[in-house]
């Protein structure tokens, strides 16, 4: 599934391609994963025009002029395409291997602009969705979600204190709790645990102070590090031009297991783990 760092690099691609536009046509192809009946959704989206492309944990959201939002979520399988008046596409999300003509198999929404260009909505499994909200329902979407990493408001008070809420849960549970941090999945926990030489497995009570210090300059660091290398493709997760991201090479223990550990010094291999289900990649020599 893409984290903070892939849904954010579609975010940036997307608001170079379709800020301004206007949308003229949209067509329902799945109507259940829209949240509203088709109709209503086609009059509703019909003649707006986005003001801005915006993010809020792994939700991107369409800012229209007028009352409402238009939110998307890609879950495992979903993809964004633009298409420009001319046939050129860009896509991001996870890679379809034939996503050369539009639509395909997997279409599930389209948006027609003004200008000739489009923006296609694939997604094979379906378990994505777009909603259509007014202001009210978005801001509480918005706030379901914990911190937002990369914003002024993730201070080292409010990183404390979202550890600290469940004190007995381990490091990685907590980092991956959307209601309190919001973005990070199974690829940046872990590597926000090592770049922290933390053990993902620790409960989050035993933290020192110069520990969570540590952690919460390693998560906004490891982030933006990978959204300046385009977000990771290890998850299934294909930029906006269909290229992988770039991030893969630069992974310090995910999808590592059994290999050596970077960290200079150190001999440790790295482990991977299931913790609540879910591959834990770690270094038991370094990460304490
Ligand atoms: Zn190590």
């Amino acid at each position: 599934m893409p984290e903070l760092p892939e849904v954010e690099t579609i975010r940036r691609e997307l608001n170079k391609k379709i800020k301004g536009k206007t949308i003229k046509k949209v067509k329902v192809l799945v109507p259940k994963m829209v949240n509203v009946p088709v109709l209503e959704f086609e009059k509703k989206v019909v003649g707006t025009r986005i003001k801005n492309i915006d993010r809020r944990a792994k939700v991107l959201i369409l800012d229209l002029y007028g009352p409402y939002f238009l939110l998307f979520h890609l879950k495992m399988t979903g993809q964004l395409i633009f298409q420009s008046a001319k046939g050129k596409t860009i896509s991001g999300g996870h890679p379809i291997k034939d996503s050369g003509s539009l639509p395909n198999a997997f279409t599930r929404v389209v948006f027609n602009f003004a200008d000739g260009s489009k923006l296609f909505f694939n997604d094979i499994r379906k378990f994505g969705w777009v909603k259509l909200v007014e202001d009210s329902i978005y801001l509480l979407i918005r706030n379901e979600f914990g911190l937002e990493p990369l914003s002024d408001d993730f201070t080292f008070e409010r990183f404390k204190a979202a550890l600290h809420h469940f004190p007995q849960r381990k490091i990685k549970q907590i980092l991956t709790d959307q209601a309190l941090i919001a973005g990070i999945g199974n690829i940046y926990a872990d590597e926000s645990c090592f770049c922290a030489s933390i053990s993902p497995l620790r409960p989050s009570k035993s933290l020192k102070e110069a520990e969570m210090k540590k952690l919460h300059s390693c998560i906004p660091n490891v982030l933006e590090f990978a959204i300046s290398k385009k977000g990771s493709s290890a998850d299934d997760y294909v930029r906006t031009d269909g290229s992988k991201g770039g991030m893969v090479p630069y992974l310090n223990v995910y999808g590592r297991e059994g290999e050596k550990c970077r960290r200079q010094g150190c001999l440790g291999i790295v482990k991977k783990i299931k913790l609540n289900g879910r591959g834990t990649h770690f270094c038991s020599v370094c990460q304490k």
